[in-house]
């Protein structure tokens, strides 16, 4: 994935969970997010990494755990109250659920959706996060999606850092099995159906080919 576009993905990830009162310019909060987005990437950039560096094929049970792990501690790190839903009845891993609640009853619900699982098997040669050039780095699952992922996690530390996010509630769920479901789906799924009908606002951060017309809406 490129730097560049993460940089890009990670402002318009900010913008897309704040009310936009101009596209013409930033206002001063906005100016503020973008300072504060700029300070984490050295960080953000570092977490891709440790966490393509875990191999989590969809069936690498224990992989799935450990970046499930690794994504709680840095969600619990920003003040979200995190659960592991254990999927041993699904025949998979299980899913991350991170929730951060607001005093404020009217505020907005957002689900922020990600996966902790890769196409990549346990036995696979790639393996390895690899810096190509200044702006291009490759990896088993940096692209989809624990960039994705990592986007997530910067943005929410980035808005925490600013006080910006009391007046939101936030659901983060990290599912263990996007690319290999666990059946029956009526348990695989649950944590996700009863998510989007908790939310006013889902956003998925897998990535996408940069162009508008083939953005996944659903
Ligand atoms: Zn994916």
């Amino acid at each position: 994935m490129s730097f560049l576009k993460f940089s890009h993905a990670l402002i318009l990830t900010l913008a897309s969970t704040l009310p936009l009162t101009s596209h013409a310019a930033l206002d001063k909060n906005e100016r503020e997010i973008v300072k504060q987005v700029d300070k984490n990437i050295p960080q953000a950039l570092k977490e891709i990494e440790q966490a393509v560096n875990i191999n989590s094929g969809s069936l690498n049970i224990e992989g799935v755990k450990k970046v499930g792990a690794l994504t709680s501690e840095q969600l619990k790190a920003i003040g979200f109250k995190v659960e592991w839903l254990d999927g041993s009845a699904f025949n998979r891993a299980g899913h991350v659920l991170a929730a951060h609640e607001s005093k404020n009853p009217d505020a907005i619900k957002i689900l922020m959706i990600g996966h902790l699982d890769t196409v990549f098997a346990k036995n696979d040669n790639f393996t390895t996060y690899k810096q190509l050039d200044a702006d291009t780095a490759s990896g088993p699952g940096v692209a989809d999606m624990k960039g994705g992922n990592t986007i997530i996690i910067t943005a929410l530390k980035s808005l925490q850092a600013l006080n910006l996010l009391e007046n939101v509630s936030i659901k983060v769920l990290l599912t263990g099995d996007e690319e290999s479901s666990g059946r029956p789906l009526s348990l695989s799924k649950q944590a996700i159906v009863d998510a989007a009908i908790w939310a006013d606002v889902a956003l998925g951060y897998e990535n996408g080919d940069n162009n508008i017309k083939t953005a996944m809406a659903a």
